[in-house]
C-alpha cells in the first residue's frame, strides 16, 4: 500500500478539524494537509447526536468560527442547524476533498531521524506528516457512560442512552422516564413532552439551570446597517463578554450567583413547584457547565405539569419501571439514560516518540494545547466554561504560526521542553466537577504551576498566549 506524505495531518473532522483545514487554507496555503476522519460522515459531535431537541447550549455567536459569521438570530439552533453550518464552512474553504472518511488513526509515531511522524489508520493505510494536529473530540464516540443499574435486563420496554437515539422511536402516549439532569436531560424533557404522555426526570441530584432567549434580535438590526463581519464581530464579543463576566462574577461571588439562579428558577417555575428539592445543586455554579433552558421551555414543562422531577436514587429496574430507594415506583413505558459521556484523551490513539510509548497522565500541557517533550503535536480541548471553537480558533492560529515560523528558520521541529522536573503537578482543568469528568481526568496531561505549563480556560490570557507571546519562549525549543 503506498505511505502518502502530507505537511501536517489533521485528526478528526468536527467542528475543531474542519476549522483547522479553513485557518491552513488561509494563514498557510503553502502546507499540504489531510483531515483523517473515523466515521463515515464529518461534524462529530453534530452529527453523531440525534436525540429530540439536541442543539447547542452557549450561544452560537461565539460557537461560530472566528472566520465565518453566524448569519441569523438565532442565539441556540438545532444540531442539524451547527452541522450545516460546519459543512457550509467545508464547502467555502475547499475542505471536503482533504477529508478522508472511515480512517480511524490508531498511532501515530514521531522519529528524530526523519522528524516526521508515522501516522496509522485501522485499514493498516499509513501517513507521514511533519506536524500532528488532534481536533479529536474528547469522548468515545461508540459508546456514552452506562452505569451498571440492577435488574437492567428486566425491563421490557425500550431502553435507550441519549448517545445512539434510534430513528423510529414511537413516542406516542409513552411514559418516559429520563434518568439525568445535565444538559442533554435538560434539552430532552421538554422536547419529550411534546408527544410522549408522561415525561419524568430522574435526577441523583439538581443541576443549575437557567432560561435563555433563543434569539437575539439585534443582530437583525445591526445587519441592517452593518456589514456582516463587524455585525459578527459585535456579536461575538457581546458574547464572549457576557460569558467570561457571568463565569468570574459566580467564581468570585458563589453565594449570589446562586441566589439569582435560584430566584429566576423559583420565578419560571412557579409556586407551586419544590425548587429547594429538585432545583438547588449543592455545588457552586459553574463547578459544572450551567444548563441552559431555551426560552425558558425546561420550566415552562414543569409548571404545566407536563413534566416532573423525581430526586432520588435508583434501587434496580422492574419489568415495568423503575425502584427507587426511597420505595417509591416509576412507571414506564421507555427509558432514557441521559448519563453523559465516556471521556477519552487524544481519540484512544497510541503515540510513541523515538519508539517510546507516551503516557500522556504523566505529561504536562504546554498551554493547554502540547504536550511537554512531543514535538511537533498540538491538540485542540475547547472551554468548559465558554464555547468550545473560541479556543479551538486560538489553538489552529497558534498552529499556523507554529507551522510558518519552521518554513521561516528552515527549522524541522519545535518540542515544548520540560526542565523543571520537579514542578506541582495540576490536573488538565481545574476546578471543574461533573461525573463524567471526574472519572477520567486523571489520564490526560498535567498543569504546572507556572506559565506556559497552564491550561487557564481564561480566554484573555489564551488570546496572549495564542497570538502575541514569543513562539520562542524559553520552553518551545526549534530545532534542526
Ligand atoms: C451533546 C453535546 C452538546 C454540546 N454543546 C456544546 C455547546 O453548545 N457549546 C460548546 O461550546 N460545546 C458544546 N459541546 C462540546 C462539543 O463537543 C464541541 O462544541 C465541539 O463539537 C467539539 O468539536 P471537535 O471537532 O473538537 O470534537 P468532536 O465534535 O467530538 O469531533 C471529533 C471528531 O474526531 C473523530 N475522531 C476521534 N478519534 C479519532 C481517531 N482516532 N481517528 C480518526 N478520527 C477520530 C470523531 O469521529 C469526530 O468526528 C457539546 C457536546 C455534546 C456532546
Amino acid at each position: 500500500m503506498k505511505n502518502e506524505f502530507f505537511d501536517v495531518v489533521i485528526v478528526g473532522a468536527g467542528l475543531s478539524g474542519v476549522g483547522a483545514g479553513c485557518h491552513l487554507k488561509e494563514k498557510c496555503p503553502e502546507h499540504t494537509f489531510v483531515i483523517l476522519e473515523g466515521r463515515e460522515k464529518t461534524g462529530g459531535t453534530w452529527d453523531l447526536f440525534r436525540y429530540p431537541g439536541i442543539r447547542s447550549d452557549s450561544d452560537m455567536y461565539t460557537l461560530a468560527y472566528s472566520f465565518k459569521p453566524w448569519d441569523s438570530s438565532e442565539l441556540i439552533p438545532s444540531g442539524e442547524k451547527i452541522l450545516n453550518y460546519i459543512k457550509e464552512a467545508a464547502k467555502e474553504y475547499n475542505i471536503e476533498d482533504h477529508i478522508r472518511t472511515l480512517h480511524k488513526v490508531v498511532k501515530a509515531e514521531w522519529n528524530d531521524e526523519d522528524a516526521l511522524w508515522k501516522v496509522t489508520v485501522e485499514n493498516q493505510k499509513i501517513f507521514h506528516c511533519k506536524f500532528l494536529y488532534m481536533c479529536s473530540g474528547y469522548y468515545r464516540y461508540d459508546k456514552g457512560y452506562d452505569p451498571l443499574f440492577e435488574g437492567k435486563d428486566l425491563f421490557k420496554g425500550p431502553l435507550i442512552h441519549a448517545q445512539n437515539w434510534p430513528s423510529s422511536l414511537d413516542l406516542e402516549d409513552k411514559r418516559v422516564v429520563v434518568i439525568g439532569s445535565g444538559a442533554t436531560a435538560v434539552t430532552l424533557v421538554p422536547e419529550l413532552c411534546k408527544k410522549a404522555k408522561k415525561v419524568t426526570m430522574l435526577q441523583r441530584s439538581p443541576t443549575y439551570i437557567t432560561s435563555w432567549p433563543g434569539k437575539d434580535l439585534l443582530a437583525n438590526v445591526l445587519r441592517k446597517f452593518f456589514p456582516r463581519k463587524f455585525v459578527s464581530f459585535v456579536m461575538k464579543t457581546k458574547y464572549n463578554f457576557l460569558q467570561q463576566f457571568l463565569y468570574h462574577f459566580s467564581q468570585r461571588n458563589p453565594e449570589k450567583a446562586k441566589a439569582l439562579l435560584i430566584k429566576k428558577a423559583k420565578k419560571e417555575v412557579g409556586p407551586h413547584f419544590d425548587v429547594e428539592k429538585h432545583l438547588i445543586p449543592d455545588y457552586k455554579p459553574w463547578a459544572q457547565r450551567l444548563c441552559l433552558a431555551k426560552d425558558g421551555d425546561f420550566f415552562k414543562a414543569l409548571k404545566e405539569e407536563k413534566a416532573t422531577i423525581v430526586t432520588d436514587h435508583i434501587k434496580s429496574f422492574t419489568q415495568d419501571g423503575i425502584l427507587l430507594k426511597s420505595g417509591e415506583k416509576l412507571e414506564a413505558d421507555i427509558i432514557v439514560k441521559a448519563t453523559g459521556l465516556q471521556l477519552l484523551a487524544l481519540g484512544g490513539m497510541e503515540i510513541l516518540v523515538n519508539g517510546q510509548k507516551v503516557d500522556f497522565s504523566k505529561r504536562y500541557t504546554y498551554k493547554g494545547a502540547g504536550v511537554s517533550d512531543v514535538p511537533n503535536f498540538l491538540s485542540v480541548f475547547g472551554y468548559v466554561n465558554a464555547s468550545w471553537t473560541l479556543r479551538a480558533d486560538l489553538i489552529s492560529t497558534y498552529l499556523c504560526r507554529l507551522l510558518n515560523a519552521l518554513k521561516s528558520k528552515g527549522m524541522k521541529k519545535c518540542t515544548p521542553r520540560l526542565k523543571e522536573r520537579e514542578m506541582l503537578q495540576k490536573p488538565f482543568i481545574e476546578g471543574f466537577t461533573p461525573g463524567f469528568f471526574e472519572r477520567s481526568l486523571h489520564l490526560f496531561p498535567k498543569q504546572g504551576d507556572k506559565s506556559p505549563w497552564i491550561n487557564p480556560q481564561n480566554y484573555k490570557i489564551d488570546k496572549k498566549m495564542f497570538l502575541s507571546d514569543p513562539l520562542e519562549d524559553g520552553t518551545m525549543v526549534f530545532d534542526l
